[in-house]
């Protein structure tokens, strides 16, 4: 087999969302996998829809998901440039020869000519493509309009009728006719060519083994093998993904804040997470088993295990996910992404034993990262008592509950769980109160809200002399 080479190939026109973070992901897997080089290459021609910081934004979220870039604009390569606007010398090249081989034309017809035509087309019931009315123009007239400068393209000549047959690694053998192709135009007016050309001359000079990318692109592969055989170059190997959709089967909205990674990164998803979740947006291990590090996708990964049917995205399996990644990573490093919120919530932080404390009696619990920083929250930074709290803590019945504890409890030490188990046993029968009455106002007075975690969580989280003197303070109010 050739040299594995893959390119993720995005257009700079936001944030990276997560049909492209699958991209990525399955390019840098199979690099990996099979000890070839994951290629980041930024496709910048279409002028009308770059957005400013949209390629930072790109390299800033892999880098962040720890998919490092093998050659890029940033990392360099001997295959470069890799931003396809830094290489428009070599694309007019390619289209000089087309010009001279007779497989490409210049054209001149205007956005209204063009819009003229379709419109007749249309009328007429006919399939929308150029009529290659520029086609036909003599020699001389193309030249006495090119030396005047006239505003053109330059169109692919697409032959008539012809079958085209190509291997597919995730769908097999794919056969279409070029019937119903159009002639692509491959240079734009403003000298800046088509995503058809340079993703084909880029991906011939930067030695791309495998192309992987959507399914959107699978119907332009004639027109890709096209220009592979009239340039005389040998094609890559294809590999068109399935699309993502929502669970009710639509496509996926590509609406950039509820798709981009970056927002779920802000909502609080581990990175862990998000990459095992897309991971199987398409790709399944061999058994039925969900849960990947990166490390074991990379060991496990497999094209021939892409499905062609669409994958459905699913949240809440993504937040069953990250539920388990919480509790499934080395804490430190929950604490580590969890610190971004507690800054956040402006929650100051306790020292780490106590920290490590509430965080893992937190992360059996919580499903995002700022839970763990809103549970945290109570023990750290509890909010003032509403006023219905307060009424509640300051009526009899919760007061006597308060004193016992401050008469019965000890000072300091540990309290085993079955001494705590038998402390507020004895609390309920001897002041003969149970339940919501017993317990409502112990948390009132140790977290200052009704609910939360059950009291041996409570006290392994506050220790004994802290308790007390929220008792006293809860007494006094
Ligand atoms: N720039 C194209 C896109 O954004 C890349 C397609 C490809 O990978 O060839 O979809």
């Amino acid at each position: 087999m050739r040299e594995v080479r893959v390119r993720f190939a995005p257009s700079p026109t936001g944030f990276l969302h997560l049909g492209g973070l699958r991209t990525a992901l399955y390019d840098y897997l199979f690099a990996r996998h099979t000890g070839g080089t994951f290629i980041l290459r930024i496709e910048d021609t279409d002028r009308s829809r770059i957005v400013p910081g949209a390629i930072e934004n790109l390299i800033g979220s892999l880098h962040r998901l720890g998919l490092d870039i093998d050659e890029g604009p940033l990392t360099g390569g001997a295959y470069g440039p890799y931003v396809q606007s830094e290489r428009l010398e070599i694309y007019r090249c390619e289209v000089r020869r087309l010009l001279d081989s007779g497989d490409a034309y210049p054209c001149f017809c205007s956005p209204d000519t063009l819009a003229q035509m379709r419109s007749e087309q249309l009328s007429r019931g006919e399939f929308v493509k150029y009529d290659r009315r520029c086609l036909h123009l003599s020699r001389e007239e193309v030249q006495a309009r090119l030396e005047r400068g006239e505003a053109h393209v330059i169109r692919l000549k697409m032959p008539d009728q012809r079958r085209f047959r190509f291997d597919d690694i995730i769908r097999g053998q794919v056969e279409m006719n070029t019937s119903q192709s159009d002639d692509q135009v491959l240079l734009k007016s403003d000298g800046f060519p088509t995503y058809h050309l340079a993703a084909v001359v880029d991906d011939h000079y930067m030695k791309i083994s495998h192309v992987i990318r959507g399914e959107e692109w699978l119907s332009s592969t004639p027109k890709h093998l096209w220009l592979y055989e009239c340039l005389g170059w040998e094609p890559p190997k294809w590999v068109h993904l399935p699309l993502i959709l929502n669970p009710d089967r639509s496509k996926l909205s590509k609406r950039m804040n509820d798709v981009s990674v970056e927002s779920y990164l802000e909502k609080g998803y581990l990175k862990e997470a998000l990459l095992n979740f897309v991971a199987l947006l398409g790709w399944h291990g061999a058994d039925d088993r969900e849960i990947y590090s990166l490390e074991e996708l990379c060991r496990e990964f497999s094209l021939e295990r892409v499905n062609k049917a669409g994958a459905v995205f699913d949240l809440t399996k993504l937040d069953w996910m990250n539920g388990i990644y919480l509790r499934k990573l080395p804490l430190d490093e929950v604490i580590r992404q969890a610190l971004p919120w507690f800054e956040k919530g402006g929650i100051s932080l306790p020292d780490p034993g106590i920290l490590r404390t509430i965080v893992t009696a937190a992360r059996e619990r919580c499903t995002l990262l700022p839970e763990i920083a809103a549970y945290s929250k109570m023990f750290l930074s509890p909010a003032p008592l509403t006023a219905e709290e307060a009424e509640i803590l300051a009526s009899p019945q919760s007061q006597s509950v308060l004193h016992w504890y401050v008469e019965h409890l000890p000072r300091e030490g540990i309290l085993e769980k079955a001494e705590l188990d038998a402390l507020v046993k004895a609390g309920m029968a001897e002041l003969g109160i149970k339940g919501k009455d017993y317990y409502t106002p112990l948390r009132s007075a140790l977290l200052h809200q009704p609910h939360g975690p059950d009291l041996p969580t409570i006290f392994a989280i506050l220790g004994l002399p802290r308790i007390h003197e929220l008792l006293r303070e809860a007494l006094r109010s």
